[in-house]
This record gives C-alpha cells, structure tokens and sequence, in this order.
C-alpha cells in the first residue's frame, strides 16, 4: 500500500447500524472493513482488533460518529456519545475507548461534520472555504465550513431544526420532530414524507405531489442557511436526495425565494454548480473520519 511509507492514518464511521472502518491515504488508497453496530464493547473490540491485525501501527485516527457527541475539548467527557436514543451507548467514551486500546491520537467529530471534511478533501467542496454540507435522510444534519473550518461553537449546530413557514391549510401534516413538530427535519426528512403520504419516499414517483413540497421546505431551509451563512456552495446528501428530480426543483425555488437580493453570481447565473450533490457517495463517511484523521 502507497501509505505505508508515509504511515497509515485510520478511520472509523460510527453509525447507528453499522461501523464501517478503514485505513489508507485518500479515495484510491483505502481498505475497508465494516460489521453491524451491537454493544458498545462488542463493536469497538471488532474495530481495535482490526487495527490491531495491520502490520503498520497508526499515526492517528478520526471518527466520525452517529451523536450527539460531546465535542468541547475542555469536558470530563470530551468524546463520549452523550443524549442518542441507543440506550447502551448513551455516556460512551467511544474517542477514548480506541485512543486507549491503539495508543494512538484519536478525532472525534459528527457524522455530517466529517463528511463535510471528505467533500473539502476530495470531493464536491474542493478548494473551498466556506460551504454546507446537508443530509436530508432519516433526519435532517448540516455541516458547515467557514474560513476552512467547521463550526461547533457551543454544541455543534443543529441546521435540521430551524423553523419554517408552515401552511397547515395546504399541508396538514402536523411535522414528525419530538421536540418541535414542525420544524424542517420534521416537516421534510424522509420518516415525515412517508407519514404524510403513506409510502416510503423511494417508492414515490417523480412526478408525485411529495416532491414539489419537499423542494419548497428543502428550498426554505436553504435561504436561511444563505443569508445567515452565506456559503459557496451547498452539497445535498442523503436518501431523500437519491430523487435527482429534486435538485432542479430546490434550485428554482430557492432562485424565487431570495429574489435576486443576494448578488453573488452563484446564485444569480450558477445556481447549478451552487446546489450539488456530494460526489463521495456511499464512502462520504468514512473518507470523511479519514479527512478527519490527516487534519
Ligand atoms: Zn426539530
């Protein structure tokens, strides 16, 4: 392997149902292995023992992880899978767990926010310094990269539950978020779209009502992102935004709610290279921990 003579730098994407676990030096030099999420023991022994099987000790190793985390440096439990549904995991020292168990240096950061990091490196966000990175799939994430960096201040942000007009007239739907109802995850992930319609998204057609209201709420969240953020370029990841269709539709709509007040040619001329989708695909995540591991 090309890394071997620069050292290997490992990878983890912790996800809810599955780990998925690598090392190498980028897209084309990269080996994975992956195994379904059960205990938080059982899970990380299969993955420290996967590292511990390489030849070559790592230099370090980033972790991209299913949350919330706690991500400030300066907490007793800097590291630890904190408030997640997944009863066992809850107040986990995932980062420390392996830092301990290799003896290497470990980072730590959200799923979304390490793809947002993989998407810098190698793919749809090359050489940019401010972007969003949003996945829209059973829930609604985003990381975003200001000045090279991504945010976390106080927590991490949580760009998925900001509120949204909502006509109750025109869509009845009372919104699946259990903290807010209708805010735009609940309002627009894909658990809310198969409520509202009965069918899961991926059995819908492209031409079915669903999708005209989904770009409008997507196309919502977008204009605030752009005019509290102001990003380069906003990547659009996730199952939901496996319905190409949609990204003509978000464009349009987005172009009709800033109204050309915004003067910025990426959105007045180019909207089509503005709203993108990722280009790392299934391996978003771990290149992401990896991205995550060289930083
Ligand atoms: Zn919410």
């Amino acid at each position: 392997m090309r890394g071997s003579a620069l050292g290997l730098f490992g990878c983890i994407e912790a996800g809810g149902t599955k780990f998925v676990y690598g090392v190498g030096t980028g897209p084309d030099d990269l080996i994975v292995d992956s195994c379904a999420t059960t205990s938080p023991e059982a899970t990380t022994d299969r993955v420290v023992g996967f590292f511990r099987n390489l030849r070559v000790p790592v230099k370090a190793i980033g972790i991209g992880s299913f949350g919330p985390v706690d991500l400030d440096p300066a907490s007793p439990t800097y590291g630890y899978i904190t408030s997640t549904p997944k009863l066992e995991w809850r107040r986990f020292d995932l980062a420390g767990t392996v830092a301990r168990a290799l003896g290497a240096p470990v980072a730590i950061d959200t799923d979304v926010n390490a793809a947002a990091l993989g998407e810098a490196r190698w793919g749809a966000a090359r050489g940019l310094s401010d972007f969003l990175y949003v996945t829209v799939g059973t829930g609604i994430g985003g990381g975003a990269v200001t000045h090279g960096q991504v945010v976390h201040g106080l927590v991490h942000p949580e760009m998925g539950h900001i509120r949204i007009p909502h006509d109750r007239s025109g869509d009845p739907y009372p919104g699946g978020c259990p903290y807010h109802g209708d805010c735009l995850e609940g309002l627009a992930c894909g658990p809310a779209i198969e409520a509202r319609w009965g069918t899961p998204p991926r059995d819908l057609p492209a031409g079915h009502a669903a999708w005209k209201l989904e770009a409008r709420y997507l196309a919502l969240g977008l204009n605030t992102w752009v005019c509290t953020l102001s990003p380069k370029r906003i990547l659009l990841g996730g199952g939901v935004m496996r319905q190409r269709q949609l990204f003509p539709m978000i464009r349009a709509e987005l172009g009709r709610l800033l109204s050309g007040y915004v003067q910025a040619r990426a959105l007045l001329e180019e909207m089509d290279s503005y709203v993108v989708p990722p280009e790392l695909g299934d391996r978003a995540g771990v290149l992401g921990a990896l991205a995550l591991a060289m930083k």
